[in-house]
């Protein structure tokens, strides 16, 4: 029997519990938070990720360890991974969680990047925003997920109010101002390498947010292939560059035939989980298989899905269930403001179909806004 350790026992891991079980597989999630909804499906020891007590013990108890969280203290990666196998490695994940390094490495490997710069005092930010012009945003380096920590800078006029807000944060996680990119399309390629180097992805999936969280995403996005094999190319540049091992999303931005990188999660995505039911093998699936040396599934899409976000609450099902392609799936967390709780997949054979559905469940569930723009794109 194997067992897949993972730090963080969010709804990822949840996820990824749920997709190893028909595989034989068991899992033990590492979690601070009581309450964390992983561990409705898996085991969890409660501990800090830097309680080496509670390391040591999750050390001993699986055969291999992944992330479903990227902020993992670095240290504690390396740690585990001198008595266990650790997917993707420390290494890897120590520059996802540094926008200057991962963008540092984008523009090394000749992917264009939007124009970033350093900051690490209020100086260096007129410098910075001599530099990169505006509009700009100014975030902070690390830790920062769902848009928090960012600011955005319309013109010069707005430094002081950057600098209000994030200065302090210039000497702990550090801080980079990045060129505001007017994008006519906002895409993300998630894809899966394995321990022997082979490389699968689903197609480019196109993704909508609102205040800077994730509301809906298309997949198949409509990309020629053109733009399928400029996205793939840079998946493949930034997995070889640091034998990655695992599933991955780069996040782009289309602008005038270009993407540009804005960042990667060095993990299952959110823009990911139409996979679920949309694809022939999931990105759990996959990266369960990629960290246990397995072949990986295909990753051919099966018709076309959207994907809903439930953010704070949960609404109600019954729109979504008796569409004859739709899916739920409630991450079983109590509600609060800005909290990814769950989400739904409509799935069917053709776009005209799944623009009907989904303009049935906005209608139903209230939420016509968040369904217009992907209706737009469908029609
Ligand atoms: P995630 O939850 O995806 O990890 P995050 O907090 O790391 O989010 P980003 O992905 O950097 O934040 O930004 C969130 C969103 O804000 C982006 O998806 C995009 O819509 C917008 N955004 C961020 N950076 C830029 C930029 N340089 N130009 C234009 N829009 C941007
Ligand atoms: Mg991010
Ligand atoms: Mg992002």
């Amino acid at each position: 029997m194997t067992t897949v350790g993972i730090l963080g026992g969010g709804q990822l891991a949840r996820m990824l519990a749920l997709s190893g079980a028909p595989l034989g597989l068991r899992f033990l999630v590492l979690d601070s938070a009581p309450d964390a909804c992983a561990a409705q499906f898996a085991p969890m020891l409660q501990a800090d990720y830097r309680d080496q007590a509670a390391l040591a013990s999750f050390a001993d108890q699986v055969d291999v360890a992944t992330f479903d969280f990227e902020n993992v203290p670095a240290e504690s990666a390396e740690w585990l991974a001198a008595r266990v196998p650790v997917f993707p490695s420390p290494r890897a994940l120590a520059v996802a969680q540094d926008r200057m390094a991962e963008k540092s490495l984008f523009r090394e490997l000749g992917i264009p990047v939007p124009e970033f710069a350093a900051v690490d005092s209020r100086e260096g930010l007129a410098a910075a925003l001599a530099k990169v012009g505006t509009p700009c945003i100014l975030k902070t380096r690390r830790l920062g997920y769902d848009g928090k920590g960012q600011f955005r800078i319309k013109s010069p006029a707005d430094a002081d109010a950057a600098w209000e807000a994030l200065g302090a944060q210039a000497a702990t996680v550090g801080l980079i101002l990045e060129g505001f990119v007017a994008f006519q399309r906002e895409l993300s390629v998630v894809a899966a390498r394995g321990r022997d180097g082979e490389l699968r992805a689903w197609p480019l999936t196109e993704n909508w947010h609102e205040s800077g969280i994730l509301a809906a995403s298309l997949a198949p996005a409509q990309a020629d292939d053109a733009l399928q094999a400029q996205a793939l190319a840079a998946a493949r540049k930034v997995a070889e560059a640091l034998d990655y091992v695992g599933v991955f999303a780069l996040e782009l931005f289309l602008r005038d035939g270009v993407l540009l990188a804005n960042e990667m999660a060095p993990r299952v995505h959110n823009s990911g989980h139409w996979t679920i039911e949309g694809a022939e093998t999931s990105q759990f699936e996959n990266h369960l298989r990629a960290v246990l040396g397995l072949p990986l599934g295909s990753t051919r899409a099966v018709g076309h899905s959207v994907m809903l976000n439930w953010i704070g609450a949960m609404p109600a099902a019954l729109p979504v269930l008796s569409e004859a392609g739709g899916h739920w799936h409630d991450y079983g967390k109590s509600s609060r403001e800005g909290r990814k709780v769950g989400h739904a997949t409509l799935r069917a054979d053709s776009t005209a179909e799944l623009a009907d559905a989904l303009e049935r469940v906005g209608r139903a569930l209230g939420r016509e806004a968040q369904v217009a723009p992907v209706i737009t794109r469908l029609r």
